[in-house]
């Protein structure tokens, strides 16, 4: 099974629009709704050939899983999966300590600089076309939205892939390395964490913009319940009516991917409050490091 050219086509409007954008990373299902396809397993095969052509970078997502206390913090980002397989990371937000298996790895893909620059340089070749510069914006904005709004709830690790989508995977990695083109090579490959990564919450925040929401959204109601419960314990009377109504602010800049106004509640409620535990992970969706 393959995408059909429509798809085709989708996927790759959605890579170049993309390209555009401070959007970093993104998950398959991102693509999968944009390009209102029906197969996983084919957006897959389609994304890897991407990979396999150099438009696209496959990395591996390490995020806290700690069900308890519902954290869903990314650790680390990391080219080869086996480099930190059964390794012991710390989540600094919750404190929970856990190992890294195929169940708290997700496959996510990049961008390569390369093609980046490629697109971006065919634009600039393009603009006597004169192209609707604020419908082209739109679209961007679009496509970085899809993203926003499919790490709530789409992301899936790599242990809970079809097989087939496994097999795939580790098959166009397999074939990168032996083709030798310094893939893997260039960076990280060779990365050894000493079981632990607290401490060092740079690790998990490169430098996008556009942050990638990783908590299911009845788990995100539950944090933002917890946020009003620290809230109702920890202000006072003075400030109790203005924190609630910036925690309703803030979940409302959830609900609309708005980051800029989401960061602006966070640095709020943290200038009464400090680090509350609800707070930091709050933040995680916009991107920020409390
Ligand atoms: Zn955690």
């Amino acid at each position: 099974m393959s995408v059909n050219l429509k798809e085709k086509r989708e996927i790759q409007n959605f890579v170049e629009l993309l390209a555009f954008s401070t959007v970093s990373s993104f998950y398959p299902t991102a693509v999968l709704k944009y390009a209102n396809a029906t197969s996983l397993e084919s957006v897959f095969e389609y994304l890897l050939r991407l990979v396999e052509e150099g438009e696209l970078k496959l990395k591996w997502e390490l995020k806290c899983s700690n069900e308890e206390l519902i954290c869903a913090r990314k650790i680390i980002k990391v080219d080869n999966k086996e480099d930190i397989i059964d390794n012991e990371f710390n989540c600094d937000i919750c404190g929970n300590t856990f190992l890294a298996s195929y169940y708290n790895l997700f496959p996510t893909f990049e961008i390569t600089p390369e093609y980046r620059e490629l697109v971006r340089g065919d634009f600039k070749k393009k603009q006597d076309l004169r192209l609707d510069k604020g419908k082209f914006r739109g679209k961007i904005r679009e496509v970085a939205q899809v993203v926003a709004k499919d790490g709530i709830s789409g992301n899936i690790p790599y242990g809970d892939l079809p097989p087939q989508i496994q097999v795939n995977i580790d098959k166009v990695l397999q074939q990168i390395v032996m083709s030798g083109d310094g893939f893997l090579n260039n960076e990280g490959r060779t990365i050894h964490i000493g079981g632990n990564v607290n401490g060092n919450p740079n690790l998990n925040n490169g430098d996008d913009v556009v942050q990638v929401n990783q908590v299911k959204s009845d788990e995100s109601d539950k944090l933002f319940a917890e946020l009003l419960k620290e809230i109702s314990e920890k202000s006072n009377e003075s400030n109790k009516a203005q924190l609630e109504y910036f925690a309703e602010k803030l979940k409302e800049a959830y609900e609309k991917n708005d980051t800029e106004e989401g960061s602006k509640m966070v640095k709020f409620i943290q200038g009464s409050l400090g680090n509350i535990g609800s707070l930091a992970s709050i933040a995680s969706f916009f991107g920020m490091t409390l």
